[in-house]
């Protein structure tokens, strides 16, 4: 006994169709996969899954069984189809907040223009393709033989649909809303019961789960490493030399911070907790900064007179302000007044 997933697709009628919209259906279905009336090698099964459809539609006792599978519970009587695992990503801020997605899945209908048969069926008659209307193809060797397409009338009633290649079914994908819960990294699954596609041919059985592989995109301030995220920050080298208070960017939004005087050009700055959130007994990431300094360009004459009084006053009080450049400038003067060794 096949174990129908869902009757209704199967015959292609709504959920809550009457008694007699899926006789309507099943009457018109059957007629036209029978294989006593519809020649295609595909005809067989597909009137076998018709009729399965429709005896698991008029037992109200296995409808029930089948509708409590799909709500949740696996039944011994019901085959499962493959889980599938589809990735899902996600810009850094909805993956740290959670988000609402809409996922879109491949899924199956009835082909609407044949009904399903994969079958059209014409007013006249038209000539044999598979023959060009003689009843007879040429087989190897010369000999000729009667025409299998047409059993060697010529001419066709039916031909196949060619909106569904003559399958019955056409791909209509169907859309999925998920709520992304906060705090899921790269790598993490998403679970979702009983939602995964069922692949041709599968139609018949319980639908599987669906995971989301979360992935995240390439973000244009953040780069995550661990838990950690870290931003390089563009700052006036006469800022980062005073110190001061700059706005940075958060996940959120952003903050402000305080340099402290004075400030190495290269340190990094890290804010506890303000990475990418914790989950349960993970703790939240740090966002760590990388002040970057911008050497702006003069505009004034004046800005020009002010860095000359800072050299100026930086000359006298080299030996503990700068020692590097002191230490240079004792090299050169080793070179200038004597022999180089
Ligand atoms: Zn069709
Ligand atoms: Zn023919």
């Amino acid at each position: 006994m096949i174990t129908v997933e869902d009757p209704f697709a199967v015959l292609g009628v709504a959920p809550k169709a009457s008694r007699e919209e899926i006789r309507t259906a099943y009457r018109r279905l059957a007629m036209r996969w029978h294989p006593d009336r519809n020649p295609s090698p595909a005809a067989s099964a597909e009137f076998k899954r018709v009729h399965a459809a429709y005896e698991l539609l008029l037992d109200d006792e296995r409808l029930a069984v089948w509708q409590q599978a799909r709500h949740g519970a696996t039944t011994d009587r019901a085959a499962v189809g493959d889980d599938l695992v589809q990735p899902l990503t996600l810009t850094l801020e909805q993956a740290a907040a959670g988000c609402q997605r809409t996922v879109e899945l491949p899924h199956r209908v009835r082909c609407s223009s044949c009904a399903g048969s994969g079958r059209v069926h014409h007013s006249h008659s038209v000539p044999c393709p598979a023959c060009s209307g003689c009843g007879r193809v040429v087989r190897a060797g010369g000999r000729t033989a009667r025409c299998d397409t047409c059993a060697g009338h010529g001419y066709l009633r039916e031909t196949a649909c060619t909106d569904c290649a003559g399958s019955g079914w056409q791909d209509q994908p169907r859309t999925l809303e998920v709520t992304v819960p906060p705090a899921l990294l790269a790598g993490e699954r998403l679970r979702l019961a009983r939602q995964a596609p069922l692949p041709p041919g599968d139609e018949l059985k319980v639908a599987g789960d669906l995971y989301l592989e979360i992935s995240l995109a390439v973000h244009e301030l953040f780069v995550l490493s661990g838990l950690d995220l870290h931003c390089p920050i563009p700052v006036s080298i006469f800022r980062l030399l005073c110190g001061g208070r700059i706005e940075v960017p958060t996940l959120g939004g952003t903050t402000w911070i305080e340099l402290p005087p004075p400030s190495p050009t290269a340190g990094e700055h890290r804010l506890a907790g303000l990475g990418f959130p914790g989950k349960g007994e993970r703790a939240a990431g740090d966002l760590v900064l990388h002040p970057q300094a911008i050497h702006p360009r003069l505009a004034a004459r004046e800005d020009f007179q002010l860095l000359e009084l800072l050299e100026w006053r930086l000359a006298a009080d080299l030996e503990s302000r700068a020692p590097l450049l002191a230490d240079w400038q004792q090299r050169l003067r080793a070179r200038r007044d004597g022999p180089v060794v």
